[in-house]
């Protein structure tokens, strides 16, 4: 009996799809209900069907923490930030202790996809980047992330943030009574009744001392008058800036890595200003989704030349409209991949329902266009609408042809 590479790929059935892990951005917890009829669609055209993995990670937590909660969560064992960085950002070296880790075989022979949402597309780069420099240590490797799939991911910063209190001038700061400082305060709230509701919403704050089993109330109103974590430079919004997604990208994260496949999808639901402007303003019928609405006229016309330290891009003038164009969250140029199309491999691609697609190449970035689509027109939120079920669809396709790869990735591995 001959070996072929296919026999030589170690999965539990060499029939069984790579599981798709699901990682939601800020302010995501574990909604699998809020996602709906999805696998339907994403498993249209195999026999069988595809594992998926909704993950649990720190909705409020800096990239780094998430990426160390989302290696966690799938491998088990305890939750280990790094020395270094705790020491640095003032908390705990280790989190909570994962018994049963969501797939515990997960290794360069059994592999993962990623799809991602929002903040979870830079999480998954931070994962990849933390598995290159061996913050896990050697067992880790980077082909242990076969895929990923990127919806409005905010890789190069959104000036969101700023309009939601970050201080343009003095981040990680937060103005006073915005919103971004009374959703410090609720996070506060909540972590400090963490043992009573962390069923309910779990922001992953084991490292910080933030109940009431640990502290005081009295200590308790001193976070809510300043945040030791919502104001610092470990917490979501701050890794939602320019200023850090240009620190990542000036130390090397978001190189695309030569055996990984990658897609981002992004959303657009504005429109050019007028002629000779590059500003952009959605149109009308998007009042639909009114808070979509208002942050997508302000972000359409944002001032770039306010923030301190200067953005990197700006010194690539004249900034094209892409600058302005956005989903409602996130401008369209941050959504399409790390770094700048210069500096990375990338193809940019129309969006065609009908045809399959080809097959994917890895190491670049194909980047798909979604107009008249705002930051949640395809997930969390499952509507039912044609929208989410042929993208689904054209997931599945694309999934099912990376998978088709693997035999020979293996053979890669193991010298065959
Ligand atoms: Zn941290
Ligand atoms: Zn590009």
């Amino acid at each position: 009996m001959t070996t072929t590479d296919s026999d030589r790929y170690d999965r539990p059935g060499r029939n069984e799809p790579i599981p798709l892990v699901i990682v939601q951005g800020f302010l995501g917890t574990n909604g699998a209900w809020m996602w709906g009829n999805f696998e339907q669609y994403l498993n249209h055209a195999s026999r069988v069907r595809r594992k998926t993995i909704f993950v649990s990670v720190g909705p409020v937590s800096s990239l780094h923490d998430r990426a160390c909660e989302l290696y966690y969560a799938l491998l088990g064992g305890t939750v280990d930030y790094g020395m270094e960085h705790s020491i640095s950002h003032k908390h705990a070296r280790y989190g909570r202790n994962i018994a049963q880790g969501q797939y515990p075989d997960w290794s360069p022979t059994r592999p993962l996809h990623f799809l991602a949402h929002s903040m979870g597309g830079p999480t998954v780069i931070k994962l990849q980047d933390l598995i290159r420099q061996g913050h896990f240590g050697p067992t880790a490797q980077t082909p242990m992330i076969l895929s990923i799939n990127a919806i409005s991911a905010p890789f190069r910063g959104s000036g969101l943030v700023y309009l939601l209190g970050e201080r343009a001038d003095a981040a990680p700061a937060v103005q006073p009574l915005s919103v971004g400082s009374i959703l410090g305060k609720w996070v506060h709230v909540v972590s400090y009744l963490s043992p009573l509701v962390s069923h309910i919403i779990d922001f992953h704050g084991d490292s910080r001392s933030l109940t009431y089993r640990d502290i005081s109330f009295f200590t308790l109103l001193q976070q809510l008058w300043r945040s030791d974590w919502a104001e610092s430079t470990d917490a979501t919004p701050f890794d939602v800036t320019f200023q850090a997604a240009d620190e990542r990208e000036s130390q090397g994260e978001g190189v695309v890595d030569a055996e990984t496949f990658y897609q981002s999808h992004v959303a657009e639901m504005t429109r050019r200003h007028s002629q000779g402007s590059n500003f952009h303003a959605p149109p009308y019928s998007q009042m639909i989704s009114p808070l979509m609405y208002l942050y997508a006229r302000l972000l359409g016309k944002f001032d770039y030349s306010t923030i301190r330290p200067r953005p990197s891009f700006l010194s690539e003038k004249p900034l094209s409209e892409e600058f302005w164009a956005n989903d409602g969250a996130v401008p369209t140029f941050s959504q399409w991949h790390p770094l700048s199309c210069c500096h990375t491999l990338c193809r940019h691609l129309p969006v065609d329902n009908n045809e399959r697609e080809a097959i994917p190449k890895p190491g670049v970035w194909y980047v798909k266009q979604e107009f008249d689509a705002h930051h949640m027109s395809l997930v969390p939120l499952w509507m039912g609408t044609d929208f989410q079920k042929q993208w689904w669809k054209r997931l599945g396709w694309w999934l099912s042809a990376v998978d088709e790869t693997l035999p020979y990735r293996q053979a890669l591995y193991s010298g065959g």
